[in-house]
């Protein structure tokens, strides 16, 4: 287990596992990962582990690589499902928390709720002595306005109804595949990514970091958004060219961002983004309620007792591999 998960879990694997936990607060250096794979049948990963066909081909024993996020870009699937290692991830249970912090950003983007707290926390209120002013931290009002989403499935759909249903929005968006029950249930439009970028006033961004999305919105892409916009991103940093990204802040292109994944992870303390008032930076936190960890290693541990009993492990990714090997170590 490549991070302390919670104690009852862990209780519940040891049942099944001889269980060695990596207990720092930093990841496992990747050479120290290396080395530790040789030795174990199963691996409970995170999205900060970098799992390549290098250290997938040296993990000789390894046949199960149970992921503690819904994203598994950090491991290469197609080496896995070769070698007959299953992966499985965290769907599902961390759609509420993920929907919720996007919320969050996009009220704090478009209200200045971070900017009017530095605001009155260093004193610039009290500096000014105007208690109210007409257009003291004006924001942009999100009733009637059109909210796009880039990716509707699980996280982007539940995106989509609180805008719909919450906030009296507009919804439209872009997927590979269109999805006509959220398109009847919500009236969501679908439109195609650069006309979204065209005619949305929040846009988010809910895909999973794939060759097909890597940098999807790059300078381009970033020019067409509408200069009153605000750009969303919890999904994960690399979907989105951070060079661009600063250019269209920076030339005003867009009106303001929140994020809360990034290329780089931590973010420098003195990245360019840091400079930016119309822009919230919070530090990966999409899935981070205790509600939300809690089932996620439920359902890490749920997915490792599976295949070790020999069932299909049901959050099971790389379905193929079933075909490779049958779960379970007999
Ligand atoms: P999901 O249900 O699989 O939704 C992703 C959607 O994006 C699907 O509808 C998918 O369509 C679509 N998609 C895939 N590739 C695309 C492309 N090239 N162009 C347009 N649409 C594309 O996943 P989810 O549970 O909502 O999670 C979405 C992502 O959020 C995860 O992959 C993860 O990276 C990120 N995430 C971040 C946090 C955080 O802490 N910030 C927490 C949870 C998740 P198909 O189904 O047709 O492929």
């Amino acid at each position: 287990m490549t991070r302390e998960l919670f104690q009852d879990v862990i209780d519940r694997l040891r049942k099944y596992y001889e269980v060695e936990v990596w207990d720092k607060y930093q990841p496992p250096p990747y050479d120290v990962l290396l080395e530790k794979v040789k030795e174990v049948d199963a691996l409970a990963s995170l999205l900060s582990d970098r799992i390549d066909c290098n250290l997938l081909q040296q993990a000789k024993k390894l046949r199960i690589i149970s992921q503690y996020a819904v994203g598994y870009d950090n491991i290469d699937i197609q080496c896995a499902t070769k070698l007959g290692v299953y992966v499985t991830n965290t769907p599902g249970v961390l759609t509420e928390a993920t929907a919720e912090l996007t919320w969050a950003l996009i009220l704090a983007v478009a209200r200045r709720i971070v900017e009017s707290d530095h605001f009155v926390r260093w004193g610039e209120w009290d500096r000014l002595k105007t208690g109210w002013h007409p257009h003291m931290m004006l924001g942009i009002e999100l009733k009637g306005k059109i909210l796009g989403i880039v990716g509707l499935g699980r996280i982007g759909s539940r995106v989509a109804e609180i805008g719909v249903r919450g906030f009296s929005m507009r919804a439209i968006y872009y997927d590979t595949s269109r999805n006509e029950k959220i398109e009847r249930e919500l009236g969501v439009e679908y439109r195609d990514l650069d006309t979204l970028l065209s005619e949305a006033d929040i846009v988010s961004i809910h895909v999973p970091l794939t060759t097909q999305t890597l940098h999807l919105l790059n300078e381009d892409r970033l020019k067409k958004m509408k200069k009153g916009a605000i750009l969303i991103n919890t999904a994960r940093g690399a979907v989105v060219d951070t060079n661009a990204l600063v250019k269209a802040l920076r030339e005003g292109w867009i009106a303001g961002a929140g994020l809360d994944v990034f290329e780089q992870e931590p973010l420098p303390m003195n990245h360019p983004l840091t400079a930016f008032k119309n822009v919230v930076l919070v530090p990966h936190i999409g899935s981070a309620t205790y509600e939300s960890r809690h089932a996620m290693a439920e359902l890490v541990a749920e997915n490792l007792v599976a295949f070790y009993e020999g069932r299909e492990p049901p959050t099971l990714v790389n379905r193929e591999v079933l075909r490779v090997k049958p779960p379970g170590f007999r």
